[in-house]
């Protein structure tokens, strides 16, 4: 029986010293909640989706709660799930009110015969699938209003998407990616977080990859999709992640961080900008985090 494995990260920037404890420790709680999952039997699927939700909840990241604000001073949010094993895909762009952009995705994957719902619509599907929704005031928190009058004072910052890839006993991948997105964009703004390829990937034949960074540029090089084909080339997940970052570097000039599992189960990680938060599952089963 293939063995267990799991990969999270809290985003790829500069991540502020003194936030570094704290988004270490998301992301080591993150893992443990997905790790938890997956040594119980549980799907690739749904260790991805809960330890996205343990970072949504978490104010340190750009997602759900503590998401950026866009130049209007509203959130909005982007996500995606992807199945491995199918290759099924959901993803929500440009939602709001919501604090777990990431279910809402699940949600279009199993329910919908779409990949992709955006802004009122997004939000119409998840009310009628019974997702809460709350007022835009619970999704922002004080840093982000002091941000966005940086970002206004032309005062460049940190963005802290998250994301998670996982194989379970079965073998099978997924991954899935949840962000606010860059901070002050313009209202409308879409990233490569929630679309296929760029924010994320899973093939079982390959491996499954989540991406963050300047999104812009993430999307040119459709960033884990390119990761996914090399390691379906036999490239491990370390190398696969070491090249890929290397061409995002060669061929944009956006920076960023991608973590990967293979179909044999490695995870790897690589990241161009200052920091990238990030935790993983030790052969041992310990927990391991860096940044
Ligand atoms: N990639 C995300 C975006 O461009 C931002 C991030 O990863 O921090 O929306």
């Amino acid at each position: 029986m293939p063995n267990p494995s799991l990969i999270i990260h809290g985003g790829a920037w500069s991540v502020p010293e003194g936030d570094v404890q704290a988004a270490l420790a998301g992301c080591r709680r993150a893992a443990q909640t997905g790790w938890a999952i997956l040594q119980h039997g549980g799907s690739a699927l749904d260790a991805v989706e809960a330890a996205v939700h343990v970072l949504e909840d978490d104010p340190v990241f750009d997602a759900g709660i503590g998401s950026h604000l866009n130049l209007d001073g509203e959130v909005e949010m982007d996500a995606i799930i992807m199945d491995g094993a199918t290759l099924r895909n959901g993803a929500v762009a440009a939602i709001q009110r919501v604090r777990h952009p990431v279910s809402v995705a699940r949600l279009v994957m199993e329910r919908t015969p779409h990949s992709l719902l955006v802004g009122a619509g997004a939000e119409a599907f998840a009310r009628s699938q019974g997702v809460a929704v709350f007022s835009e005031e619970e999704l922002i928190v004080p840093r982000e209003r002091d941000t966005l009058r940086g970002i206004r004072a032309q005062k460049g910052l940190a963005q802290d998407t998250v994301g998670a890839a996982a194989r379970d006993a079965n073998g099978h991948l997924a991954a899935a990616t949840s962000t606010g997105g860059t901070m002050g964009k313009l209202p409308g703004r879409v990233g490569d977080s929630p679309l296929i390829g760029s924010g994320a990937y899973a093939d079982d034949l390959a491996g499954a990859a989540s991406a963050t960074g300047d999104g812009e540029s993430l999307m040119k090089i459709v960033i884990s999709k390119a990761a996914c084909d090399l390691m379906a080339a036999g490239q491990t997940a370390q190398a696969a992640a070491e090249a890929i970052i290397q061409r995002l570097a060669q061929r944009t000039t956006g920076a960023g961080g991608l973590i990967v599992v293979d179909a044999r189960g490695r995870v790897g990680h690589a990241f161009n900008t200052p920091r990238m938060a990030c935790a993983w599952v030790a052969a041992d089963g310990s927990i391991e985090s860096s940044i």
